[in-house]
């Protein structure tokens, strides 16, 4: 998986221009059927993609904690939310509530996550890939293709479908 992440390093420069031109186009000219053509693509690559064997997301950047998200997981720990805020989180520059530390706190050593049933709701949605309107998301999915092997590969089924 090492060398899997480091090739992708290497991709995501290589391609770094030509997925920011293809977004600008694709936001311009949007197919109608692109909310299908993701749920698809998606679908496949995640059937080929072991998430348990990377976790390069958890290792490596924050999910956003939203209000409900933090009164869940609280509750999970049967401890106040004020407690699980001190505890874990601090507010970035944009006020939103992440983790204070990376990896994941709630990264198992065997790539599980120890709150999956509760985890935030930007871990169950994350890589938003098969996201109604994938276009309005480009730049959050040019940061993704550089965490995120599978979201690359799905990127570029959807360029060569699209060609
Ligand atoms: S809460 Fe769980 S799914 Fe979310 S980043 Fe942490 S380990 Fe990963
Ligand atoms: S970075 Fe992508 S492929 Fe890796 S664990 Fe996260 S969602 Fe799965």
């Amino acid at each position: 998986m090492q060398d899997q992440l480091q090739s992708l390093s290497k991709k995501v420069k290589e391609n770094q221009k030509a997925h920011r031109n293809f977004f600008i186009k694709l936001r311009k000219k949007t197919p109608k059927n692109l909310d299908a053509i993701m749920e698809k693509l998606h679908e496949e690559e995640f059937k080929k993609s072991d998430c348990l064997q990377c976790a390069n997301c958890c290792k490596t950047t924050s999910p956003i904690f939203t209000k409900k998200d933090i009164e869940r997981i609280s509750k999970s720990f049967r401890i106040k939310t004020r407690q699980f805020i001190d505890t874990y989180l601090n507010l970035d520059e944009d006020q939103d509530y992440v983790l204070k530390s990376s990896p994941c706190t709630f990264l198992a050593d065997d790539n599980t996550c120890n709150i999956y049933d509760v985890r935030p709701k930007a871990c169950q949605e994350y890589p938003h890939t098969n996201r109604k309107s994938f276009e309005k998301i480009s730049d959050l999915t040019l940061k993704n293709v550089a965490i995120c092997p599978a979201t690359f590969n799905i990127v570029e089924a959807l360029r060569a479908k699209l060609k």
